[in-house]
């Protein structure tokens, strides 16, 4: 990883950069899945065309899609990733000490080792001939799913 990568990278750590990230984001303003809630419930934009409400945890790296414009971005996360240090610290930003943000980057970079995943491409060519069907690990679709577990 180059360092330029590196840095940008860790710059999602803060929520300006992850709301900078949004500039594609398809949801307005006037939503409760504004970019300004996302970026402070920890995500920034992944998206694509074939994906244009991808998000990622800068933390523990949950992505999330399919959203919907009644949800709370610090909720879903919270129900996907009830693990993710950032969400059991519970901090806006501004609240956060070095300390703490020193820990979450140090989880970051374990997660970051544990996916191994490459960057997400923006543009993937449509003319490639092989299926873009992929399952990712830790990828979860969240939204518009009627699957219900039996009950027993
Ligand atoms: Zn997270």
């Amino acid at each position: 990883m180059t360092k330029d990568k590196e840095r940008e990278v860790f710059e999602m750590n803060t929520e300006e950069k992850r709301l900078n990230s949004f500039k594609k984001w398809p949801y307005g303003s006037d939503t409760s899945i504004n970019k300004e809630k996302m970026a402070a419930a920890g995500f920034y934009y992944i998206g694509s065309k074939k994906e244009p409400d991808l998000v990622r945890c800068f933390v523990c790296l949950k992505e999330l899609d399919g959203w919907e414009v009644d949800d709370d971005p610090w909720e879903e996360h919270k129900n996907h990733a009830s693990y993710c240090q950032f969400i059991q610290l519970n901090k806006a930003e501004s609240e956060i000490t070095f300390e703490e943000m020193h820990d979450l980057e140090m989880q970051r970079q374990i997660n970051m080792a544990s996916v191994a995943e490459p960057p997400a491409d923006d543009e993937i060519p449509s003319c490639s001939n092989a299926p873009v069907v992929k399952l990712e690990q830790g990828k979860h679709y969240k939204g518009r799913s009627h699957f219900k577990p039996g009950r027993s």
